[in-house]
């Protein structure tokens, strides 16, 4: 897996397609839906994957390391 890459469920992500990361698990009460208590990362284009709590913090921690590494280009 390269540094701009993460894995969510069985996806590997780029990091620059990720818009946000749901901070709670999702819920809305629907019986049929398939991703209560899972989190939400919402990629460009309409897109959306889901994952487990792990994945999440999976994703963030890459995120963040991900943005050190454009600071430090930039100074
Ligand atoms: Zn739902």
């Amino acid at each position: 897996m390269g540094p701009y890459l993460c894995l969510i469920d069985d996806k590997h992500v780029p990091l620059f397609r990720i818009l946000w990361v749901s901070e709670v698990p999702h819920y809305c009460g629907e019986e049929d839906c398939l991703c209560e208590g899972q989190y939400e990362v919402r990629l460009e284009a309409g897109e959306s994957v889901w994952g487990t709590r792990e994945d999440r913090d999976r994703v963030l921690t890459a995120l963040e390391a991900w943005q050190r590494g454009i600071d430090d280009d930039w100074q």
